[in-house]
């Protein structure tokens, strides 16, 4: 029987797996199919308090975890495959392995949807993006292109204009997801160019640095080249939540929705990080809520000594 299991090993599971760990609660913490989360997939992080000169996306998630292991933390390999949380203690199975446990923190995290081109993952951190204020500042001067039409991608486009010298809004319809607002703002700003109906054919990075695209206009297929230096692929994330479907509560794009900080409706059931979270998204806000998860997690266990 485990006092803690954390489903997550990205900044909030981590986080997470820290207090409850200093707290003495020897947390045992479920990789996920994507350990580390999408810090492990970034390069520098520059905005990470407490490192002026910036650190690696995957060393601060290598340096969180031997914080969390330093204290005792336990970390098991695998990908939850079911969970019972219709009585404590909770069961939840990963493959073959099943643990019981008193609380539980979901920290399954989101994760972004790529474009499933050629090469598209290893460039990330290359010139590919999933997040524009995590990367934006890379591009100071640079022409970069936003893929998407809902509201992240116009809100990423404006965001890079800051940075970048010219921003090309790639979108593979006439109409937008996006909200009105939204759109007038980007269509107003002078260095967004809306590119449409287009989607991107490939990404060209001979060297492994990403040099330009090939888009293909969807009505009369159409090609043309763009040089460039970033592609941010803003066309949604997909929130790990499908275990909880049905058990706990979400909202229509199966975000999880928390309750007075990381409550559910299930005593017990802590959550943290980007798996309730589409509005900020950021690694200290993932980290912060990990936190707050342990902490009402460690108050949980302390009322119900049982
Ligand atoms: P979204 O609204 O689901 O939009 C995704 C966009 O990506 C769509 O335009 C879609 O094209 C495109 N897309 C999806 N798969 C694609 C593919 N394989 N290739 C090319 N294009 C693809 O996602 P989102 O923009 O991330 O927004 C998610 C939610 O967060 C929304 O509810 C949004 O309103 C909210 N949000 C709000 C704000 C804000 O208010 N400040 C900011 C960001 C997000 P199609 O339209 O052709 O399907």
């Amino acid at each position: 029987m485990e006092n803690i299991v954390i489903i997550g090993s990205g900044c909030a599971g981590l986080t997470a797996a820290i207090y409850a760990a200093r707290a003495n609660l020897k947390p045992v913490v479920l990789d996920g199919h994507e350990p580390g989360g999408q810090l492990s997939l970034t390069t520098h992080v520059e905005n990470f308090p407490g490192f002026p000169e910036g650190i690696l996306g995957p060393e601060l998630i290598e340096n969180m975890r031997k914080q969390a292991q330093k204290f005792g933390a336990e970390f098991k390999a695998g990908s939850i495959t079911e969970v019972d949380l219709s009585k404590r203690p909770f069961k939840i199975t990963a493959g073959k392995d099943v643990y019981q446990t008193r609380a539980l923190i979901v920290a399954s995290g989101a994760s972004a949807r790529l474009l499933e081109l050629k090469g598209e993952r290893e460039l990330i951190g290359h010139g590919v993006s999933t997040c524009a204020t995590c990367d934006g500042y890379f591009f100071r001067g640079k022409p970069i292109a936003v893929v998407g039409g809902g509201d992240s991608a116009m809100e990423e486009a404006n965001f890079l204009s800051r940075y970048a010298s010219q921003v090309y809004l790639i979108h593979r319809r006439n109409e937008f997801r996006a909200s009105k607002i939204m759109i007038d703002r980007a269509r107003a700003n002078p260095k967004i160019e809306f590119v449409t109906p287009y989607f991107v054919q490939e990404i060209k990075a001979p060297a492994g640095l990403v040099t330009g695209i090939r888009i293909q206009n969807t009505n009369n297929a159409s090609l043309r080249d763009i040089e460039l230096d970033g592609v941010f692929v803003a066309i949604g994330h997909i929130p790990n939540s499908i275990a909880f479907r049905g058990k706990l509560e979400m909202d229509h794009n199966g975000y999880l929705i928390p309750r007075h900080g990381s409550l559910t409706g299930v005593p017990g059931v802590f959550i943290a990080g980007d798996v309730q979270d589409h509005r900020y998204r950021q690694a200290v806000t993932a980290a912060g809520s990990g936190c707050m998860a342990a902490l009402d997690a460690e108050k949980f266990l302390e009322e119900h000594k049982d």
